[in-house]
């Protein structure tokens, strides 16, 4: 069965969210598709227990708090999620519209495709050492799912980045023990946490190790930890219960880097008019679009979104003519919100 759609938006992530919410101030209906098993984009995946402070009028916000909050800020408009499945075919049909394929099969004839798929369909980068492949999931992870669940554990975290360092902050005094693993002698996190993270190596409380893991040793049967190789080439032993990697995520296109988009290095050039791609009805908003003075924040996202609502609007529906409205006095807006009178 093929689906009929104005628009498929590619990515669930915060911007992919809010895209939700623009459509649907302007009536306009989209079906959205993520790899994901859940809504949330890096927000939940890669950090879903830190606060972000620079969401205009929320001071502080958790990031899956943020994204519960779109979750709910959206529910008037009842949109359609098809979780778990990757797009993996796009093609223009002669009529000018696009036909959407995704992993599960499920297909979409839609009028326009909103890219909003961040830095790809995730993978993190994994431990790939003899024997690790065995303990992923009970003993070696790539996120934090559950910070409560390691508390009173023994820990490895591995990187640099600040992603490593941010979590080796924020379990220390939580875990047992935290052995903090980076390859080089220098890290790519925030100065001010490479100095927390240093200060408490030097207060004797978190154990900071140079080097590159070997393989992963067993003790009794269970997990025992890694063996790591240090700059002088000696081999140590570091026993403990769970081993985070964060190593970054390796980002993944997939497919569409084959679409024939006008790419910049991975990233999609758009028209900041509209947040259309070189493609006539594909708009691309968030991570994945690039352009002249871009900046990566959930907050461009929310702009170019309400943008590319406006975008969509016109390729669908060139006859109207389209007149700003504040969702604070009108009725219209209003009705679509479900707010009564
Ligand atoms: P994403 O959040 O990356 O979501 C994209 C979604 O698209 C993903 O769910 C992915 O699975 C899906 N997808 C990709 N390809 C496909 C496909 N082919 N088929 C189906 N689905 C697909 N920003 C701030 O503004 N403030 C902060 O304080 C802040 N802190 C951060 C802290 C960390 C540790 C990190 C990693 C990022 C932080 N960011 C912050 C950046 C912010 O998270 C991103 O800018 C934001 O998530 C981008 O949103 P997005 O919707 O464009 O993409």
């Amino acid at each position: 069965m093929t689906i009929n759609t104005d628009v498929v938006i590619i990515g669930a992530g915060p911007c992919g969210l809010f895209q939700i919410f623009e459509l649907g101030l302007l009536d306009i209906k989209a079906h959205v598709v993520d790899s994901l098993k859940q809504p949330g984009g890096q927000c939940s995946e890669l950090y879903p227990d830190k606060p972000i402070y620079d969401i205009p009028a929320l001071p502080i916000c958790g990031a899956q708090e943020l994204v519960d909050r779109l979750k709910q800020q959206i529910k008037p408009f009842n949109t359609k999620f098809h979780l778990g499945q990757t797009v993996t075919r796009l093609e223009h049909t002669e009529d000018g519209r696009f036909l959407l394929e995704t992993s599960s099969g499920t297909r979409f004839d839609t009028a326009t495709v909103i890219l909003s798929a961040g830095l790809g369909a995730f993978q993190p980068r994994r431990l790939r050492v003899k024997g690790a492949e065995a303990w992923e999931g009970s003993n070696i992870h790539y996120k934090v799912s559950n910070a409560g669940a390691v508390v009173g554990k023994d820990l490895i975290i591995l990187g640099g980045g600040d992603s490593a360092l941010d979590w080796a902050l924020e379990l220390h005094g939580k875990a047992n023990s935290i052995t903090l693993v980076h390859r080089r002698v220098e890290y790519r996190a925030q100065p001010a946490s490479v100095s927390k993270m240093k200060s408490l190596a030097a207060s004797g409380t978190l154990e900071e190790f140079h080097g590159n893991v070997r393989a992963v040793f067993e003790s009794e049967g269970a997990f025992g930890g890694l063996d790591i190789v240090d700059h002088d080439g000696q081999q140590h032993r570091v026993h403990a219960e769970q081993v985070f990697v964060f190593w970054g995520l390796s980002p993944n296109l997939g497919p569409i880097a084959d679409w024939g988009l006008d790419l910049d290095k991975r990233q999609v050039n758009v028209n900041t008019e509209n947040f259309q791609t070189s493609i006539p009805g594909i708009f691309a908003v968030g991570d994945i679009n690039t352009y002249p003075g871009k900046k990566k924040l959930i907050l461009s996202g929310f702009h170019e979104a309400a943008l590319a609502a406006f975008g969509v609007q016109k390729y669908i529906h060139p006859e109207q003519k389209v007149r700003l409205q504040y969702t604070t006095t009108s009725p219209i807006m209003h009705k679509r919100l479900g707010i009564e009178e």
